[in-house]
């Protein structure tokens, strides 16, 4: 049976990003994950704030990224809704808060190419192309302390395989096999939207600005890439969606141009168009013992105001931390004590984000007077009141609490020696 310190089921960017960071730290780890199948690009992008940037350079995974992305200096909201009430459009710059830039935007097929390189760089990671089916930990027989430390986690795989662990980081998506397995809960909230993800060009500059168009079937947002070109996440009701996604370039582009208003001018080479159904998935809890859950198998968010992987990535930098800390201290890298923590740490994070995204969504959706009223009245506010807009940017693009030290910038890592990986018998 291989024992190793960490197992991460899952290869998506908060898998490959919480091997990469654990691996940096000196533990040896198994990345679990089936391999995945050809299939058409992955045409998203994800925005990611200056922590989640930060984060990939502190991992080695953001110089191969770079030459990919487009800082991003500002998001305007323009309200696009046929009403009476139609708030003011607002953009939030930058400058505002005294930076160059919110973030960046990355394509996520370059994202998990980067990720790939930077984990199979490592020497004590090892990639199992499988899938995680059950798992059990192993009760500690006095329920001393050192007996805890002899407790793992048993992960069993659809190959038979059994691999053993102090910790299992469950990084395996919204389905996941492992929170379910970890008999955790979680609410699931299915929504009647789909978005469509695509990249496109334009013949107006973007100027690093990022324009979300709020309307009543969700919003469609533009997010800069490099040169003359952006990435769009346009949210539709589902039949509306489909017939979007089976139009021929001609009438997709004519679509386009249409609802952006001209912000891009004319719409240009716009590329493979795919869609996602919107759903929000809430865990009840983001650990259970010997297992932790980091990005979307602990929080599902729609893609509104850029949250899922910034909050996924947040997850990733706090346990890495917090695991650390743990082996510097001598304790259980798996033990209670630090899942307590991770699940305090991170609590109010996503609770804030979940509701604000969700709330937002259903405003556009219900088309009743009184949200109508109050987001346009936030609008209103919001741009009127400098202070209160700086507020907002640093609740909506920065951290809830503080910043782990994974997502500082210019981080200098302590060295550590790292063992090769130990797969003892
Ligand atoms: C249209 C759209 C636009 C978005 N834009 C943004 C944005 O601008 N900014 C932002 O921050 N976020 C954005 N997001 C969210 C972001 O894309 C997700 O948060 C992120 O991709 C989730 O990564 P993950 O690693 O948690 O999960 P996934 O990418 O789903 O990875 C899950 C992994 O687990 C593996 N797996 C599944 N089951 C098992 C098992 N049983 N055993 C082992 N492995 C298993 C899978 O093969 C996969 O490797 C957007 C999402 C959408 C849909």
């Amino acid at each position: 049976m291989t024992t190793v310190d960490i197992i991460v089921a899952g290869a998506g960017p908060a898998g490959l990003a919480s091997a990469a960071a654990l691996a940096t730290s000196g533990f040896s780890v198994a990345v679990v994950a089936p391999r995945a199948p050809a299939r058409a690009p992955d045409t998203r992008t994800a925005a990611l704030f200056n922590g989640s940037l930060a984060l990939l350079q502190n991992i080695g995974a953001w110089d191969s990224l770079a030459a990919d992305t487009a800082a991003l200096a500002g998001i305007r909201i323009i309200d696009d809704r046929d009403t009476l009430l139609r708030a003011p459009a607002v953009t939030f710059e930058a400058h505002e808060l005294g930076l160059t830039a919110f973030g960046a935007n990355v394509p996520q097929e370059a994202l998990a190419r980067a990720l790939r390189d930077a984990v199979e760089r490592l020497v004590n990671v090892q990639f199992i192309d499988a899938q995680v089916t059950a798992i059990d930990v192993e009760p500690s027989p006095s329920g001393s302390s050192q007996d805890a430390l002899k407790s793992l986690a048993h992960v069993h795989l659809d190959t038979g395989a059994v691999l053993r662990a102090s910790l299992l980081v469950a990084a395996d998506g919204r389905n996941s096999t492992c929170r379910k397995a970890a008999n955790i809960a979680a609410e699931v909230t299915n929504y009647p939207q789909i978005a469509i993800a695509a990249q496109f060009g334009h013949s107006r500059e973007h100027r690093g600005i990022s324009t979300e168009f709020h309307r009543p079937a969700g919003p469609c947002t533009v997010v800069p890439l490099p040169r003359r070109r952006s990435s769009l996440v346009w949210v539709e009701r589902p039949a509306m969606a489909r017939r979007l996604v089976a139009a021929d370039d001609a009438a997709f582009t004519a679509a386009l141009e249409e609802r952006l208003h001209g912000v891009l001018g004319t719409v240009t080479a716009i590329g493979e168009r795919r869609h996602f159904p919107l759903s929000c998935v809430k865990a009840a809890t983001l650990a259970a013992p010997r297992v932790a859950l980091v990005g979307e198998a602990g929080h599902t968010l729609p893609p509104i105001g850029a949250q899922g992987l910034n909050l996924g990535f947040r997850d990733v930098a706090t346990l890495a931390e917090l695991v650390g800390a743990a082996r510097a201290a001598g304790c259980d890298i798996g033990g209670q004590a630090v899942l307590d923590r991770y699940v305090a740490a991170r609590r109010t994070d996503i609770d804030v984000r979940t509701r604000a995204v969700d709330w937002l969504n259903r405003s556009l959706l219900a088309d009743l007077l009184p949200s109508d009223l109050a987001r346009g009245a936030s609008l209103h506010l919001i741009g009127g009141i400098a202070a209160l807009k700086r507020q907002v940017m640093r609740a909506g693009f920065e951290s809830a609490g503080s910043l782990p030290h994974l997502m500082r910038p210019s981080l200098e890592r302590v060295p550590v020696a790292i063992p090769a990986l130990d797969a003892r018998p």
